[in-house]
């Protein structure tokens, strides 16, 4: 067989391309590559192709919903691989997915942190969960209010199956770099002032921001997982859903 690596497996091109970018950016940010975790977002990619990307080095997935991800779960090749929750979860779906996933980035209601409790209790699980900020105060997007944050954190640090790990966000899209720059800005102040509260059985060492367009910006300040979808695997089909 002469065929290259690459015929074979396509995403880990890409792969590779992303992982040297993260190192050159902690590099030039004097920052330990370590700390960022590179999330392969899977919504609309076929499990075949999300496997290419295990393959190729990737240890943790991003799913969005709990449809696809039942639906997907069987086929992935699971062995080495993490997978996190990173869309909106309906309370109705918790049941579903809560055995399936180490992390639910997505929390956004205490009605939902209930369910989260009530489900992973049934297991005897504590389910690592990010809060999801509305940083843009955006009507149209799911996530607590930035002014919100602490009262929001006071009320789930109650549920003894949760354990708050961080915050995660998706930014307003922005023409300009600068505001767009702003946003990771006040995320990461947001997470290091949360941090300095000392809530309760809440803990701050994870913060979730950055996508294909800026994950590079988003790690010079602070990001610890980059959630990469297109950049990896290419536009979205959403036929294939
Ligand atoms: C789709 C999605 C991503 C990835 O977006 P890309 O721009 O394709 O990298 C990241 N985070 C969340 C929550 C998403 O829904």
């Amino acid at each position: 067989m002469t065929t290259s690596p690459c015929n074979e497996n396509p995403v880990a091109q890409q792969v590779a391309r992303i992982q040297a970018e993260i190192l050159e950016t902690c590099a030039a940010c004097g920052r330990d590559p370590s700390t960022v975790r590179l999330m392969a977002v899977t919504k609309t990619v076929e499990p075949e192709r999300v496997n290419q990307a295990i393959a190729a080095g990737v240890r943790l997935l991003g799913e969005n919903k709990a449809q696809e991800l039942l639906a997907k779960y069987e086929a992935y090749h699971k062995d080495q691989v993490e997978i996190h929750f990173i869309g909106h979860l309906q309370t109705n779906k918790v049941r579903q997915i809560v055995d399936k996933v180490t992390m639910i980035q997505s929390l956004d209601s205490v009605h939902l942190a209930a369910e989260i409790d009530k489900q992973c209790a049934k297991l005897g699980k504590v389910m690592d969960c990010l809060v999801e900020v509305n940083v843009g105060s955006e009507l149209t997007k799911s996530g607590v209010e930035p002014q919100r944050l602490v009262d929001f954190l006071g009320e789930v640090s109650q549920f003894s199956q949760l354990r708050v790990r961080g915050l995660m966000a998706i930014p307003p899209v922005c023409e300009d770099e600068l505001e767009a720059e702003r946003y990771f800005s006040d995320l990461h102040k947001l997470f290091v002032d949360i941090g300095g509260e000392k809530i309760d059985n809440i803990n701050m060492d994870l913060l979730s921001m950055g996508m294909s367009g800026d994950y590079r910006m988003a790690i010079k300040h602070g990001s610890n997982i980059v959630r990469i979808g297109t950049a990896m695997f290419g536009h979205r089909n959403y036929a294939n859903q």
